[in-house]
C-alpha cells in the first residue's frame, strides 16, 4: 500500500513487522480487528540476494557495521520480518523467572506455537557430524548437551530434505525455506485485511491527554501521520526505545541487555561445523548464566571478525573447514543502553566478565575434547544479536505490556525485565498472542 495519503487511520496500528508485530498484526486481523502495520524496511525475500553477503550487507542496520562505543557488533536487520530473516532458527521456552517472578504467563500461546509451527530439534542426520561430535565430547565431560529445538522444518525445504544442505550461511536468510520467518504471519495478516506499509519510519507517538492518537514519522523523505487509539510498538530492542524517546518517554533506552554472544574456535583435523546447519546442539546453566551452542561464523565473515583478534586467528580462515565452533551467550547485567544522541552502549560488568571466563574454560575443555588442537583455541570478539531489556515490564511496561500512556504498548524484545539468555523468538511470539488476546477481551 502506498503512503500517497498522508493521513492514514486505523483501529490499531502497529509498527514493525519482526515476530513480536507479526504475532499481534495477524492475531489481531485474525479476529477481525482493522490493523495498519508500518514497518521501516522492504520485503526481500524474493530478491535475488536474499540469504547472500550481499544480501545481509543490504538489510542489516548500517550495512552489518552498527557498533556499541564499546566496540560490539550489533546485527539488527532492518525487514518485514524483522530478525527472523537472520536468526539462526533456534526456538527455547520462555524462561521460568518471567512467570514466577513478573507474573508473565504464556504458557498456552507458546504449546499452541510450538503445534503450529511444527518446532522441534533437526532429525538426527541432520544435526552435523561435527556439532554431533562437540555435543558428545560435552556429554562425556558431564555436561548434559541436549538436540536444540527448532522452528526449521526440512520437510518445507524447496529441493527436497535429502538436499537440505543448510549451512552456517543460512543466518544470512534461509533460501531453501525450511526456517519460519515472521514474514510469513506478516502475509497472513494481510490476507486477513490487514494493511501493511513498507519503507515506513515512525519517528514518534502521538498523545492527547495521556491516551495515544497515533503515530506520525517518514515516509520516502515525506512527513505522514496516522491516527489510532491503539498503538502497539513492536520495532525491536533498539527502534521501540528511540521512538518513546523521540515522545518524550525519556526512561527508554536507559539501560539495556544483549545476551553478549562470543564463539570460541578451535582447528582439528577432521570435517569442522561451518557446512553445518547452525545451534544443532545446546547447553543452559542458569546457575552460572549462560549457553552455550554448536555455531560458526560464515565463511566469508569469518576472516572478518577474526582479524580483530590477531594474524594468527585470521589465518586459521584457511582451515575454516576444519574449525569447530562454540558459542557462548551471555546472561548480561541490565547496562549501557540506547543514548539520544544515536549512540549504543553496553559495558561488560565485573559479573559478566566473570560468568564469561567460566563459560571460556568450559567451551575450551569440550573443544578439546572434541579433538581440537589447544593452541589454535581462541575467542572472537562480541556480538550482539538480541538489542533487548531496554524497555522494561516492571519499569515502563505493565504486566500487559501498556506504557504509562493509554492504549500505547510494547511488544518486542525490548520488554524483557532481564536478559533473557536464550533464543528469543518463541517468548515474543508468546507476549504477542497473549497481548492479542487481551486486546480482544478488553
Ligand atoms: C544473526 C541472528 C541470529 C539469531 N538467532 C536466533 C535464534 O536462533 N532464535 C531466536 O529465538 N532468536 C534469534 N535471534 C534473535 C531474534 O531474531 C530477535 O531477538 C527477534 O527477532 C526480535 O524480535 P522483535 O520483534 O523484538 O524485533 P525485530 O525482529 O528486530 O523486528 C523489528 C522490526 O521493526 C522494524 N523497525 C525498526 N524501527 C522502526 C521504525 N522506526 N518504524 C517502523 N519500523 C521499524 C524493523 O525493520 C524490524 O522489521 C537472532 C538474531 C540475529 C540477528
Amino acid at each position: 500500500m502506498m503512503l500517497n495519503k498522508l493521513n492514514l487511520s486505523a483501529e490499531i496500528i502497529v509498527v514493525g513487522s519482526g515476530p513480536g508485530g507479526a504475532t499481534v498484526a495477524r492475531e489481531l486481523s485474525k479476529l477481525g480487528k482493522n490493523v495498519l502495520l508500518l514497518e521501516r524496511g522492504y520485503d526481500h525475500r524474493r530478491k535475488f540476494y536474499y540469504g547472500t553477503y550481499l544480501g545481509a550487507i543490504r538489510y542489516s542496520d548500517r550495512a552489518s557495521l552498527l557498533f556499541t562505543e564499546e566496540g560490539l557488533n550489533i546485527i539488527a536487520p532492518i525487514m518485514l520480518g524483522g530478525a527472523t530473516s537472520m536468526y539462526a532458527g533456534c526456538a527455547a521456552q520462555p524462561p521460568g523467572w518471567l512467570k514466577n517472578k513478573y507474573g508473565i504467563r504464556t504458557d498456552l500461546e507458546v504449546r499452541q506455537t510450538i503445534e503450529e509451527l511444527n518446532i522441534k530439534p533437526l532429525p538426527e542426520h541432520l544435526r552435523g557430524e561435527a556439532s554431533t561430535r562437540i555435543a558428545q565430547a560435552a556429554q562425556a565431560l558431564g555436561y548434559n548437551w541436549f538436540p536444540q529445538p527448532k522452528f526449521m522444518n526440512p520437510a518445507r525445504c524447496k529441493n527436497n530434505e535429502k538436499s537440505y544442505t543448510c549451512q552456517a550461511s543460512c543466518m544470512l536468510g534461509c533460501r531453501c525455506g525450511a526456517k519460519w520467518n515472521a514474514a510469513e504471519w506478516v502475509d497472513e495478516a494481510v490476507a486477513n485485511g490487514a494493511r501493511l506499509s513498507k519503507g515506513v519510519r515512525v519517528r514518534k507517538v502521538l498523545c492527547k491527554e495521556g491516551h495515544v492518537i497515533g503515530v506520525e514519522g517518514t515516509f520516502h523523505g515525506r512527513k505522514f501521520s496516522a491516527s489510532a487509539q491503539t498503538v502497539i510498538l513492536a520495532a525491536g530492542g533498539i527502534g521501540s526505545a528511540r521512538i518513546l524517546q523521540n515522545s518524550g518517554l525519556n526512561a527508554a533506552g536507559v539501560g539495556m541487555t544483549m545476551d553478549t554472544t562470543v564463539m570460541i574456535y578451535g582447528a582439528t583435523r577432521e570435517k569442522g561445523t561451518g557446512k553445518e546447519p547452525p545451534m544443532t546442539w545446546s547447553w543452559e546453566n542458569p546457575e552460572e548464566g549462560y549457553m552455550l551452542s554448536t555455531l560458526m561464523d560464515p565463511w566469508l565473515l569469518y576472516p572478518l571478525a577474526a582479524i580483530r583478534k590477531g594474524i594468527g586467528p585470521a589465518l586459521r580462515w584457511l582451515q575454516w573447514h576444519k574449525m569447530l565452533g562454540v558459542m557462548i551467550k551471555l546472561k548480561d547485567d541490565i547496562s549501557g543502553g540506547i543514548y539520544p544522541d544515536g549512540k549504543i552502549r553496553k559495558p561488560m560488568t565485573a559479573s559478566d566478565h566473570e560468568r564469561l571466563k567460566h563459560a571460556y574454560e568450559v567451551c575450551k575443555k569440550i573443544l578439546i575434547e572434541a579433538g581440537a588442537k589447544k593452541s589454535s583455541i581462541f575467542m572472537r570478539p562480541f556480538i550482539g544479536t538480541h538489542p533487548s531489556g531496554s524497555v522494561r515490564i516492571g519499569d515502563m511496561l505493565d504486566d500487559n505490556l501498556q506504557t504509562e500512556i493509554h492504549g500505547l504498548y510494547v511488544c518486542d524484545a525490548s520488554v524483557f525485565p532481564e536478559a533473557l539468555d536464550r533464543p528469543t523468538v518463541l517468548t515474543i511470539i508468546g507476549l504477542g498472542k497473549r497481548l492479542a488476546k487481551y486486546l480482544i477481551n478488553k
